[in-house]
Parts: structure tokens; C-alpha cells; sequence
């Protein structure tokens, strides 16, 4: 008789909890607008900052622009 009994044991399970990606916002273009005075501009968080504009809208779309590209 051959005493040779390949065993095979099964591998443990590599259960590793999942680093759970915290949810933030990514780094790079998050654009406000502030009012400065009767005026308004719009501000990144990259540094930048739009032109004052007399309407809250065309500041928006400052923003907007800068962000987009
Ligand atoms: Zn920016």
C-alpha cells in the first residue's frame, strides 16, 4: 500500500477588509463665486480668480469656463 496521501488544504480565504475609499471631493477645480462689493467674481480652489463682473451669472460662467478647461 502506498501511504502517500496528497493533501491538498485548501487556502484560507484571504479575506482583507477593502480600504474603503473616503468619499471627498478630488482635488483640482472647485469653483465658487463670491461677492465682492457690489460686484462678482468667481474664485477656484485651485488659486484662481475670475474677473469682477457685475452679474452673479457671468461670474458663474467664468467659473464655469475655468473648470471646464
Ligand atoms: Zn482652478
Amino acid at each position: 500500500m502506498d501511504p502517500h496521501t496528497k493533501a491538498s488544504p485548501a487556502p484560507p480565504l484571504a479575506s482583507l477588509p477593502l480600504p474603503r475609499p473616503m468619499e471627498q471631493p478630488v482635488p483640482g477645480h472647485t469653483t465658487s463665486t463670491t461677492e465682492r462689493g457690489s460686484f462678482c467674481l468667481a474664485v477656484c480652489t485651485c488659486g484662481w480668480k475670475g474677473p469682477a463682473r457685475r452679474s452673479r451669472d457671468l461670474a458663474r460662467q467664468d467659473a464655469a469656463r475655468h473648470a471646464a478647461g
